[in-house]
């Protein structure tokens, strides 16, 4: 295959793909689009007409339907029209402001985030929300944290988990030999629980809440399908299963969902208000069973973690 078929058929298959998660629209420079909708001959001399089909946007671009039509040129063509479709792939990268193009996961989880971002199912909360805190990290990670929802700092923010809570669950990512941005974190509940008459403090997700939003959590883990969850606190365990026993008794058990191992643990702000060893050491045990479930080899030293000296 001569390289201008390569990049036409990796643009006619990038754009089926866009098409088929339900993108209508892709937004090409004028400059491209007009080469698209002429002669092909014309089109390699000639990029300044746009076609009249198009619509200009303020930023100078048009946006055209996704349509993955092959364009009527000669099999054969000069390097100026490769170039020309290399542009075209590069244009659609930058479609959706991200540095490359995202990927069938990348697309489905953010159509499920753009649901999120303008849902009202909880007038109360969507009114006293500043952020919907939808989740953070890599979309192909093999391990996901699933709390309950976001506080103050989280609504702020927009980010899971960056509250002084946040960072002890960052330190426990990183004992496990992760980085933060390699794992996905993600709440029940994706706006903060409102607390009126309070000027701080945060207050519990209500069962009718968690249950209005658990579909939104329920696609991330579909779409991201990763190899264990933890789940942080006993609310969060609640707002995957349903009401249960209490977090002391079930956590270090794996439990399933939709056959996905869920690990129910303390919630990071349980190990602040209590500094016991113990306690950091049940977190941490739980977090070994996530590793082993994992494969990841556990050094001696992290065996050691947390035991009495
Ligand atoms: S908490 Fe969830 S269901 Fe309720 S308004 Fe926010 S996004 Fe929608």
């Amino acid at each position: 295959m001569n390289p201008y078929d390569q990049v036409l058929d990796a643009t006619i298959s990038h754009l089926e793909k866009l098409k088929a998660s339900g993108i209508k629209h892709v937004k090409v420079s004028q400059e491209i689009l007009s080469s698209l909708t002429m002669p092909s001959s014309r089109a390699v001399e000639t990029r300044a007409s746009a076609s009249p089909a198009a619509t200009s946007t303020a930023s100078g671009r048009s946006t055209i339907p996704v349509t993955p039509k092959p364009v009527a040129v000669a099999p054969s063509l000069p390097q100026s029209k490769v170039s020309l479709m290399e542009s075209m792939a590069e244009e659609i990268k930058q479609v959706r402001g991200e540095g490359e193009i995202p990927g069938e996961k990348g697309l489905a989880l953010e159509q499920v985030k753009q649901r999120a971002m303008v849902c009202v199912k909880c007038p109360h909360l969507a009114s006293s929300r500043r952020n919907v805190v939808f989740g953070v990290g890599n979309i192909d990670s093999p391990l996901m944290f699933v709390g309950e929802a976001p506080g103050m700092e989280e609504d702020q923010e927009g980010e899971p988990f960056v509250g002084v809570a946040g960072q002890l669950l960052t330190k426990i990512i990183k004992a496990m030999g992760f980085g933060r941005e390699q794992i996905y974190i993600a709440n029940v509940l994706k706006c903060r629980p409102n607390t009126p008459g309070q000027t701080a403090g945060n207050r519990k997700p209500s069962e009718e809440e968690m249950k209005k939003c658990l579909p939104y959590l329920l696609a991330q883990i579909e779409i991201i399908q990763p190899k264990i969850i933890v789940a942080l606190g006993g609310t969060a365990v609640e707002g995957l299963f349903g009401k249960t026993d209490g977090i002391s008794k079930i956590r270090g058990h794996l439990r399933y969902l939709r056959n996905i191992p869920v690990m129910p643990t303390f919630h990071p702000s349980y190990l602040l208000r209590q500094q016991m060893l113990t306690e950091k050491r049940k977190v941490w045990e739980d977090m070994m069973k996530v590793m082993e479930h994992l494969q990841i080899p556990i050094t001696e030293k992290q065996q050691g973690f947390f035991l009495k000296a």
